[in-house]
């Protein structure tokens, strides 16, 4: 027997069955490493991305804690999306199905709530749902979660993404603090570290490593003379790598504002971020850039500190930095959280003593690379994945992401998939949508109602 047999976990013989009859014949990854917590009982904060064998990591442990003759709801899965939460419905179930009578509910925004309240009438054992929905039939008492033993957040970092992080911690409140809680999440951003601090009882962490180094970040150098060949190796580092976040790094707000508006000029998706800039143009430019909207950001070392964005595809130093703690400050913007990351520095002749030093204190040698064929500058730039959406209602108008998503994935709307960040202010709310879906998104918001209200919703 291998530590990757399900049999060598303590599963009951009709589970250990019915994975056979599955073709299930031996642990992912994340199973062999999540399970033996899980059935132990621990919480567990499991690194993972769809496609790892994640839900039957956690399926596996709720259905094995799971009373079949008691009438009530005893786990609880929380997704970001309608279409995760059926299909996560859809794997529990055929996991479930040599156990007898076992209800699995789903319960999402963006349906009728009709013959969710009939369903929950008549019971269930397990419900899968988006935080929205699951708050409201919490709030108007069709659901109980006082007999919940397993709680589950998954894809938890696009819960919070989407701004639904004041839902969560209100369910989770209403469930005994004695459960199992499961955490599954691609990515580990802080965020996802406070939540955990709050909700979970001395987790263990579990991430699947990949075959090469996650965390380190690949950096290149390459030395350039003229201005003009530093602009062009920008477009060239771009056009080649093609990521989909881009943080180029200035040394003087003129330089920032200027880069920005060639590229812009030459077809790229971008947008500066420096001093001069007043306050509601840097919200809206770092709302743009964290939701995916616009793909590079050009910004002075001053505008950037403290900035609250995740990880970003690509760094690229316009000039080198010009002390050695800034430049691993600048390139730590990327790779983080378990993402690969890459780091791009440009230098001329009179900036190459600062590249020695940067060696020495890096312990390693730094070669110029060869630029990409001066030919890929024919080529077309990424548009950005996204569009944002700003609606002139927020908080002070009660409105939640659940509500934004709600009408937006509702009945012929949009699929949940397609929407990005929710960022919600006191008399604004930012949605991203993907490009292709905006004139469906915009269509949506403005003819339907949020919170009972018409809202004017328009393109950033
Ligand atoms: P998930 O990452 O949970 O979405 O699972 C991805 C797919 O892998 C699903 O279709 C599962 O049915 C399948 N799967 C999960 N665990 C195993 C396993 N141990 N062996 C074979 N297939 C699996």
């Amino acid at each position: 027997m291998s530590q990757t047999d399900f049999s060598s976990l303590p599963l009951s013989a009709d589970l250990l069955k019915n994975l056979e009859s599955l073709g299930y014949e031996s642990m992912t990854p994340i199973q062999a490493q999540a399970l033996p917590h899980v059935l132990s009982g621990k919480d567990l904060i499991g690194q993972a991305k769809t496609g790892s064998g994640k839900t039957a990591a956690f399926g596996l442990g709720l259905l094995s804690r799971l009373d079949g003759d008691l009438y009530q709801v005893q786990s609880l899965v929380l997704c970001p999306t309608r279409e995760l939460a059926d299909q996560v419905a859809k794997q529990i179930r055929k996991l479930a199905r040599t156990i007898p009578n076992i209800k699995v509910l789903t319960l999402c925004g963006g349906v009728p709530m009709g013959p969710q309240i009939g369903s929950l009438e008549s019971g269930a054992h397990i419900v899968v749902g988006t935080p929205g929905r699951i708050e409201d039939h919490l709030r108007r008492g069709r659901l109980k979660l006082k007999g919940v033993k397993t709680l589950v957040l998954d894809e938890a970092d696009r819960m919070l993404e989407m701004g639904f992080q004041d839902t969560l911690e209100k369910i989770v409140e209403q469930i005994p603090n004695n459960r199992q809680t499961l955490l599954f999440s691609a990515t580990y951003p802080k965020e996802i570290q406070s939540v955990a601090n709050r909700i979970m009882d001395r987790p263990e962490l579990i991430k699947v490593e990949s075959t090469h180094d996650d965390l380190s970040i690949q950096q290149h150098f390459y030395q350039i003379e003229t201005k003009e060949e530093r602009f062009d190796a920008v477009r060239l580092l771009l056009l080649e790598h093609r990521p989909i976040s881009t943080l180029i790094f200035c040394n003087t707000k003129r330089e920032a504002q200027e880069l920005s508006d060639r590229l812009k000029q030459t077809g790229f998706s971008v947008a500066a971020l420096h001093g001069d800039l007043d306050q509601r143009d840097r919200d809206q430019t770092l709302i743009k850039f964290s939701n995916k909207s616009v793909a590079v950001l050009v910004a002075t070392d001053v505008a950037s500190r403290g900035l609250d964005i995740d990880s970003v595809d690509a760094v690229i130093n316009y000039h080198i930095a010009q002390e050695n703690e800034i430049h691993t400050h600048r390139i730590g913007r990327t790779g983080r959280a378990g993402a690969e990351g890459r780091a791009f520095s440009l230098y001329n002749s009179k900036e190459h003593y600062k590249v020695a030093q940067l060696g020495l204190y890096l312990d390693r040698d730094i070669v110029s690379e060869r630029l990409p064929a001066a030919n890929l500058l024919k080529t077309t730039p990424n548009q950005a994945a996204m569009a944002t959406l700003k609606i002139d209602g927020g908080k002070k108008h009660k409105l939640r992401p659940g509500d934004i998503l709600g009408a937006l994935t509702g009945e012929k709307g949009i699929a949940g998939a397609d929407v990005g960040k929710i960022d919600l202010a006191d008399n604004w709310a930012y949605v991203a949508v993907s490009r292709t879906e905006v004139k469906a998104a915009l269509k949506k918001l403005s003819e339907g109602k949020l919170k009972g209200r018409s809202f004017r919703v328009r393109k950033l």
